[in-house]
């Protein structure tokens, strides 16, 4: 729900200064409606319902795959704008949820399917918690990870008011990890804050030329600044940095890359993920022998590597590719 427009509306109604922060508690364990608020004075309840939507998303599509990912297409109410969120879940017992921080995104990584979509705007504080609101009613949550749509450190004032209140809904400021091309202010601001949130880094390519062709934002933040301030992430909190590296056949699969990415890369201080590629249709992904063959290189010159597990493939659960689907039907 949009938490101002609650503020106002609880003020107008001459309501104590509590009743916000009660409406906000239960809400934030997951109830579906305001009649559920039981220590909320049923006309308060009953205005709340006529004034205040319930969520500033609405779902327009929710996929469910086979290995239990449930993705959620949203559309804003205020301006009907897409936005998607995933739900994954893991044998342990883990719940991670990956939220979209913008409705589209203005930076234009080739491989990426958010990245062909026009850039729609940020969200709202409110926009970004809704989507885990709408997965806490499903079930309890643990984890957060903001990869959805969107670069989170260009909207980071309201992407950090949601983590602050992220606990309330289960997930710890050190289960939240914030993912970014590498948009070095962020990285700073999130260097200086006072929550322990993880930064995870989209690097994908240790050459400068190849990292510009595939992710024009290395022209504006050359991967050298980016990792100085990442060092500069790591010698302030103490936490290591998530590297992420999609697999793209024949682009940043071979031998001498995963050598030289093991070279740029501390093992004291990152630790890499490699993504095999969902495909969106720009590229072909590597293969699982290739990737395997990347991660033992790198292991090889000194830094461990995980591959990750994909999830939701027979959803396109992929960064932007249900939204950008939607929009292209609606077109
Ligand atoms: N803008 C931020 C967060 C959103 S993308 C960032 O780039 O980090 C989250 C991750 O998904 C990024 O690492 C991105 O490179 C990756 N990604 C995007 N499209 C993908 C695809 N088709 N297959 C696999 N990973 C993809």
């Amino acid at each position: 729900m949009d938490l101002q427009t609650l503020d106002t509306t609880l003020a107008d109604l001459g309501q104590p200064a509590f009743r916000a922060k009660q409406v906000w508690e239960w809400t934030s364990r997951g109830v579906a409606s305001y009649d559920a608020m039981t220590n909320v004075p049923a006309e308060v309840r009953s205005e709340l319902t006529a004034r205040v939507p319930f969520s500033t998303l609405e779902v327009t599509n929710e996929a469910h795959s086979k290995d239990g990912t449930v993705k959620a297409l949203f559309k804003t109410v205020k301006d009907g704008r897409p936005v998607e969120a995933v739900l994954m879940r893991y044998r342990d017992g883990r719940r991670s949820l990956c939220l979209s921080s913008q409705s589209g995104c203005p930076l234009t990584c080739t491989f990426c399917a958010t990245g062909t979509m026009k850039f729609g705007r940020n969200l709202t504080v409110s926009e970004i918690l809704d989507q885990a609101l709408h997965f806490r009613r499903i079930e309890e949550v643990d984890h957060v990870v903001f990869m959805g749509m969107g670069e989170p450190m260009m909207n980071l004032d309201n992407v950090l008011e949601a983590c602050r209140r992220l606990p309330d809904v289960g997930v710890t400021h050190r289960r939240t990890a914030i993912s970014t091309v590498g948009w070095v202010p962020g990285i700073e601001r999130l260097t200086e804050s006072d929550m322990p949130i993880r930064l995870a880094l989209s690097l994908h390519a240790a050459d400068e030329a190849l990292r510009s062709k595939i992710m024009p934002v290395n022209d504006r933040y050359s991967l050298a600044s980016v990792l100085e301030a990442c060092d500069r992430f790591y010698e302030a909190k103490k936490r290591m940095v998530f590297i992420e590296y999609v697999m793209l056949k024949g682009v940043n699969d071979s031998y001498a890359q995963a050598v030289q990415l093991a070279d740029v890369l501390d093992p004291k201080k990152y630790k890499i993920n490699l993504i095999p590629y969902n495909p969106t249709g720009s590229y072909d992904g590597s293969g699982r022998e290739a990737i395997a063959a990347f991660k033992a290189a790198l292991e090889e010159h000194g830094i461990g590597a995980t591959i990750r597990l994909t999830r939701g493939q027979d959803i396109d659960a992929a960064c932007g590719q249900l939204a950008a689907k939607a929009l292209a039907s609606a077109s």
